[in-house]
C-alpha cells in the first residue's frame, strides 16, 4: 500500500459509522475470507459493520468464524437496499466490476456512500474514492492483511482475523500451489501463525470436508465426461443437470474439479461446463491454465467472462451440447499457442 492509500483509508474509516462490506456472487474462500477478516477489524474499531454476499456461500466454508453474520442479498434485498442508501462507506472486496455482484449491482452503483475497492482482479471498474487494485497479489485476503498491517492494527488481532485471511490466501492459490511464489506470502503466513491458528486443520476444513456424493461425482466426471484433446494440451468436461441430480449436487461440490485435468502431464488448459440446477439455457463455465496461457482471454472471447491469467470463469446462455461446441471453437481458436 502506498502511504497515500493508507492515509486516505484511515481518514475514510475515521469518518465512517456504518460500513458495508461486500463481495462477489458465488463467493469463494477469498471473497468470504477477506470480508470476514476486515469485518472483524472494523468491529474492533467500533464500526457498525454489515457483511453482504450476493447469494449463498458454499457448504465447505460454513465453518469460517462469523460466517453466520453474513447477510445474503438474495434473501434480504430490501434491508440491504436501504442499508446501501444510508451507510457511510462501502468496501468492495475481491471483485473488479459491479456486475460481479449480480442482482446487487444496481443498488451498489446507486449507493451515495463513498466506496473503497480492495481487489486483485485486473481492470478495476468501480466508481470508488479509493481503489487498491493489485493483480499481482495472491488474493484479496493478502491485501486485507497488508492494509491492516500498515494501519498498525495487526497486533491486536486474534484468530478471527488470522483464520479467514489464511483461508483466503490458501484457497486462491490452490493450497499454495500456484500464484504463490512471492516470498512475502510466507512472511505473512508466519505472522498469521503467531495468532495460534491451526493451518493443517484449516486445510482439512476446506479440502477434506466433502460428502461421499462429491467424491463419487468427481470419479464419474473423470471417468465418463472428461474429454482430452492431447495434441492441443487441452481438456474439458460437461456436468449435466442429470449428473447433478444423480449425485445430489450441492453448491461447492464441483469446487477444484476443473483443476484436476491439469494433473495430466503437459496439459495447459482445462474447461468445465456446468448446467445450472434450475435455469434452462444457463451453463456455468470455469477455466484453468498453467504458465503464461491466458485463460482469461478465452473466457472473455468465448464465455462472457474473465478473471485471472490462470483462473477464470464465465457463463453461456445455451444448452450443454451447444456449450460443448463453443468449447471446441475456443480450443480451435487458441490451437497455435496450445499445441506448442
Ligand atoms: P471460478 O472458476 O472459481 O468460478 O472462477 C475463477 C476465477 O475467475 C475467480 O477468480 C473469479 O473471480 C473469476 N471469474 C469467474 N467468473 C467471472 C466473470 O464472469 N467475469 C470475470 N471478470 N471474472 C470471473
Ligand atoms: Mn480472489
Amino acid at each position: 500500500m502506498t502511504v497515500g492509500e493508507c492515509t486516505l483509508l484511515r481518514s475514510l474509516l475515521d469518518e465512517a459509522g456504518t460500513v458495508v462490506l461486500c463481495c462477489h456472487q458465488n463467493p469463494d474462500g477469498d471473497a468470504l475470507g477477506s470480508m470476514l477478516a476486515l469485518g472483524e477489524v472494523l468491529r474492533q474499531l467500533g464500526k457498525d459493520v454489515v457483511m453482504v454476499a450476493p447469494d449463498q456461500y458454499p457448504d465447505y466454508l460454513q465453518w469460517l468464524p462469523n460466517s453466520e453474520k453474513i447477510v445474503r442479498y438474495d434473501k434480504r434485498k430490501d434491508y440491504v437496499d436501504t442499508l446501501l442508501k444510508v451507510c457511510d462507506l462501502v468496501i468492495c472486496l475481491d471483485f473488479n466490476t459491479p456486475s460481479r455482484t449480480d442482482d446487487m449491482a444496481e443498488a451498489l452503483c446507486a449507493s451515495p456512500a463513498k466506496k473503497v475497492l480492495i481487489d486483485h482482479h485486473p481492470g478495476p471498474d468501480i466508481d470508488a474514492v479509493l481503489t487498491i487494485s493489485r493483480p499481482e497479489a495472491s488474493s484479496t485476503s493478502e491485501l486485507v492483511f497488508r492494509v491492516v498491517w500498515q494501519l498498525g492494527l495487526f497486533e491486536q488481532q486474534g484468530r478471527h482475523f488470522a483464520v479467514p485471511v489464511y483461508t483466503g490466501m490458501m484457497t486462491d492459490t490452490g493450497g499454495f500451489t500456484y500464484n504463490s511464489s512471492d516470498p512475502d506470502i510466507y512472511y505473512i503466513i508466519s505472522q498469521l501463525l503467531t495468532k495460534h491458528i491451526d493451518k493443517d486443520k484449516i486445510y482439512r476444513n476446506v479440502y477434506h470436508n466433502y460428502s461421499e456424493n462429491r467424491l463419487r461425482l468427481v470419479g464419474h466426471v473423470l471417468c465418463h465426461n472428461l474429454v482430452v484433446d492431447a495434441p492441443r494440451h487441452a481438456a474439458y468436461y460437461a456436468l449435466t443437470r442429470q449428473d447433478l441430480k444423480r449425485f445430489h449436487f450441492i453448491k461447492g461440490d464441483a469446487e477444484g474439479l476443473v483443476n484436476m485435468p491439469l494433473q495430466i502431464k503437459g496439459l495447459k488448459l482445462s474447461i468445465s461446463l456446468r448446467e445450472d440446477s434450475d435455469k434452462d439455457n444457463l451453463v456455468w463455465v470455469s477455466l484453468r491454465s498453467v504458465d503464461q496461457f491466458p485463460c482469461n482471454e478465452v473466457a472473455a472471447r468465448f464465455f462472457n467472462g474473465g478473471g485471472h491469467l490462470n483462473a477464470s470463469g464465465g457463463r453461456l446462455y445455451c444448452s450443454i451440447p451447444e456449450a460443448i461446441e463453443t468449447v471446441k471453437k475456443a480450443i480451435d481458436a487458441f490451437a497455435d499457442v496450445l499445441s506448442k
